[in-house]
């Protein structure tokens, strides 16, 4: 394992932040503001460190003023790729 990962598996651990892909499946909820205030704060840390996750929910957010009542947008390719780099350390 890289330091890189490791160290971003202890500021995980350390910040209890969610990863990658629990931002994507909480990202409508985020939005809604249904989220409590602690898993709201996580994210938007989380959305710090991370600015594919933040160009992801920034993309959300355009989307659903766009068309209410749409459905999610599809991944960023630039996002997936993210998320398929974070999956392959493991
Ligand atoms: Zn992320």
């Amino acid at each position: 394992m890289s330091i890189k990962s490791k160290l971003s598996r202890w500021i995980d651990r350390a910040l209890r932040m969610p990863t990658c892909e629990e931002i994507e499946a909480l990202a409508y909820d985020f939005l809604e503001k249904n989220l409590d205030a602690k898993t709201e704060k996580r994210m938007l840390r989380h959305f710090k460190l991370c600015p594919p996750c933040m160009r992801f929910i920034e993309a959300y957010r355009r989307t659903r003023k766009a068309g209410r009542g749409l459905p999610a947008p599809k991944l960023d390719p630039a996002f997936q790729e993210h998320l398929m780099r974070m999956f392959r350390k493991d």
